[in-house]
């Protein structure tokens, strides 16, 4: 069968680049999703018979009904107690020394690479659990041509049910969105997050409103008389439910346990649970053995012209945006305007995280070394967390005013 366009265009990020740093750091803190095949490739094998700590140890959990829904995957590696997958042995992968490349999970296989199909072709991008993508290092993908169509095709092979359902497309809720119009769109945001005269918390925030400002104008185009919520005029002090759903969003994507401890990585407690539970317990943002009041958080400032910082933060993002894992068949099927939204409580959600880091450890500031654990800690999470049942359509909800936007993106600058 022929390749359809969508399917044999595959676009690439510009200002992004690749290159293993070899440091081990990606196999560690995550429970690493395995397909079936995966799962009855690498569980066929004695392993304690390879290596004597393998003996007695439980190696593979199967995943629950919700960590399966909407995924490849069915098993996963437990990690070990310090939170790396058992098969790192000596900072190489015991399944790619024994057994070859070929043998390790699909996930380990692709990495850092990632493919999102759409409409309009297939879309390349880079995980940010690695450092060699965190820190920029190597050749840029776009000169990574040939290497990354070899990889897009290993994906397909490995993951031949990978096809996103774009159809559902909304820019809000009951307002659909045609695949054409979110390209200009994303040209317009592009537009205004590129613009690094001004912080990035301010590119956001221009984007956000050209957002709600498109959607207004679509409004008043179709004769619609209801108007699209403001940003309000009570000032940019949090409110009680603005505090609410960073802290649910803080536990969801920060859980405070150390990750990768084993049972339960995927079943992440969905996001209603967390906002409920936020009306019960503390308003405190928990990390490890500590816990923090916004106030506290914030009173450490965050690094002003930081290159580097800055660098990082618009990388993500747009890596994200980019590959277009922010909204739709991307994320959750969120609507444009929720997804885009979310990722403006995220920016807001890695500078407490980083703040919290730099605290705990004693330090004076924060500093880069906190915003790439707090990155990398995130993008692992984004890759595991499920929004199910109501979780989406209440996101949906909190996220849509842009007031609330503002006093998030003031609070945590
Ligand atoms: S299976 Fe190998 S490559 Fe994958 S996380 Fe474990 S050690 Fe790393």
């Amino acid at each position: 069968m022929n390749p359809t366009a969508s399917e044999s265009t595959l676009h690439i990020p510009e200002g992004i680049n690749y290159e293993c740093t070899g440091c081990g750091k990606c196999c560690g803190g995550w429970a690493v999703p395995m397909t079936e095949v995966d799962y009855r490739r690498i569980s066929a094998v004695e392993w304690s018979e390879k290596l004597a700590k393998f003996k007695g140890r439980s190696l593979f959990r199967p995943l629950s009904n919700q960590e399966k829904s909407d995924s490849p995957y069915t098993h996963a590696i437990k990690p070990q107690e310090d939170g790396h997958c058992p098969f790192l042995v000596e900072n190489l992968c015991f399944i790619h020394s024994q057994s070859g490349a070929e043998a390790k999970p699909s996930i380990c296989q692709l990495f850092p690479y990632c493919f999102n199909e759409t409409p309009s072709g297939v879309y390349a991008t880079v995980s940010f659990v690695s450092m060699g993508v965190i820190y920029n290092s190597g050749k840029a993908l776009s000169e990574q041509k040939e290497f990354l169509i070899t990889k897009l095709n290993e994906f397909k092979k490995l993951f031949p049910d990978h096809h996103p359902n774009w159809s559902q497309l909304q820019l809000i809720v009951g307002e659909p969105l045609a695949w054409p119009d979110y390209l200009a769109i994303e040209d317009a945001l592009f537009d205004r997050l590129r613009d690094r005269g001004k912080s990035i918390d301010m590119r956001f925030l221009e984007a956000s409103r050209y957002l709600i400002d498109y959607a207004t104008a679509r409004r008043a185009q179709s004769g619609q008389t209801k108007t699209l919520p403001a940003e309000g005029v009570e000032g940019n002090k949090l409110k009680r439910l603005d505090l609410n759903l960073l802290i649910a969003l803080h536990r969801v994507y920060f859980p405070s346990a150390p990750l990768g401890k084993g049972e339960g990585d995927f079943s992440v407690a969905s996001f209603l649970n967390q906002f409920f539970l936020s009306y019960l317990l503390p308003l405190r943002f928990k990390l490890a053995s500590n816990s923090f009041a916004i106030d506290e958080l914030v009173a450490l400032p965050w690094p002003e012209n930081d290159n580097d910082m800055e660098d990082l933060l618009f990388r993500y993002f747009f890596s994200r945006i980019f590959a277009k894992l922010y909204f739709g068949a991307g994320f959750g099927q969120l609507s444009l305007i929720a997804g885009f939204h979310h990722l403006i409580v995220l920016l807001a959600l890695l500078k407490l995280q980083a703040r919290a880091l730099a605290l705990s450890r004693g330090a004076p500031a924060v500093s880069l070394v906190d915003l790439v654990a707090a990155i990398r800690q995130l993008e692992k999470r984004l890759g595991e967390t499920k929004l199910g049942g109501y979780a989406a359509p209440l996101l949906e909800l909190l996220l849509f005013s842009p007031g609330r936007l503002k006093r998030i993106v003031a609070a945590s600058h």
